[in-house]
């Protein structure tokens, strides 16, 4: 069955596996790295266009440690998760003072490197320079759960842990690289959620959840909880083209990206009398509400728009508010800062209505 199970799926490989995404040609650890990570929670139509300013910006670890947060936060903008950014920049830094800047070749030193978990390190490995490591990121544990049939959900350790087994005992050595691309890919384009599409997959005639007809049975799903709710007013203050913004503490929710300021509903009037000077200011447009979705919870967002006389109607001009620095982001030339997504979508609306 192993044998059988690999040449398979190696024979997929040759015939139909993606060979031709930015980060596959002239492969290397670091833009294998680059992509995995941005690959995370990502499909990969949305990382092309990210992958390929990243890797001008920075071409190599180097270039990617010796840059500002900032920068990296803005190139980042838009793809979400940002701890992934972060991550990434602390990692080069890693590269550059512990390896003298040669991206690590061992899975215990990639696996030590700031949000690097073992099968990132794996297909990085496998990937760039065909070392034998299993993979099991979401797309293989689903495909491999349904093909042996695996009860229970990934999340539970035991349950991972027999999935690991799985992937160690079917990754063959001999092209390993071209294995462990075709399982990813054979996951997230044939064994999808939903609707698997098991009449053209490869390895149809061993699986066991086909067989039983049972796909979407594999791998459990997780007892769905509520996620709970947060309601936050966003205060767009804007004088002609220019909005303040404040850049986020490090550590936290959008850690490091420039923000529209966020207050409480109930702080409304007590911001107004206090922070801004000046009758027209005292008026807010109210845009339309809307929600932004975290893993963990909900984020109700009501923005404020208070248009300003002057910069200077506003108390907090140049300086710094609650420990945290602010500036004045011009519309029609746009800073590079790194925005959470939600204000990244308000200055775009902004910018059209300005
Ligand atoms: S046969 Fe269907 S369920 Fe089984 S691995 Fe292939 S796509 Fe997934």
């Amino acid at each position: 069955m192993k044998q059988f199970f690999s040449d398979a799926i190696l024979a997929w490989y040759h015939q139909y596996g993606r060979k031709t995404l930015p980060w596959q040609f002239k492969k290397t650890p670091y833009k294998v790295w680059l992509s995995e990570i941005m690959l995370q929670q990502t499909q990969v139509i949305t990382v092309i266009p990210y992958f390929e300013r990243f890797s001008v910006r920075f071409p190599t670890v180097v270039d990617l440690a010796n840059a500002e947060l900032n920068d990296v936060l803005h190139l980042w903008t838009g793809l979400g998760y940002y701890a992934r950014a972060r991550n990434l920049h602390k990692a080069a830094k890693k590269i550059v003072s512990d390896y003298q800047g040669k991206f690590p070749t061992s899975i215990k030193d990639v696996m030590s490197l700031p949000g690097v978990a073992r099968s990132t390190a794996g297909a990085i490995l496998s990937l760039s320079l065909s070392q034998h490591h299993p993979i099991l990121d979401g797309n293989v544990k689903r495909t491999l759960a349904r093909h042996f049939a695996v009860e229970g959900c990934p999340s539970k350790r035991s349950v991972e842990n027999l999935l690991w087994e799985f992937a160690e005992a079917n990754t063959p050595v001999y092209g390993v690289q071209h294995y462990n691309q075709a399982i990813m890919d054979i996951g997230s384009m044939i064994c999808t959620w939903r609707k698997p599409k098991c009449k053209i997959c490869p390895i149809n005639i061993s699986c066991n959840a086909y067989t039983l007809g049972r796909q979407t049975d594999f791998p459990s799903k997780k007892t769905k909880r509520k996620l709970p709710e947060q309601d936050i007013c966003f205060v767009i203050l804007q004088y002609a083209n220019y909005i303040w913004l404040e850049q986020r503490p490090t550590n936290g929710l959008w850690g490091g990206l420039w923000c529209l300021l966020k207050i409480k509903e109930q702080n409304i009037d007590s911001f107004i009398k206090t922070k801004l000077i000046g009758s027209e200011s005292s008026n807010p447009e109210y845009l339309p509400r809307f929600r932004h979705t975290f893993s963990h919870f909900h984020l109700n967002i009501m923005p404020l728009l208070f248009k300003l006389k002057g910069k200077q109607a506003f108390i907090g001009q140049n300086e710094i508010i609650d420990g945290n620095r602010g500036f004045w982001y011009n519309l029609n030339q746009p800073a590079k800062v790194g925005l959470p997504t939600p204000v990244q979508k308000l200055l775009e609306h902004l910018t059209k209505n300005s």
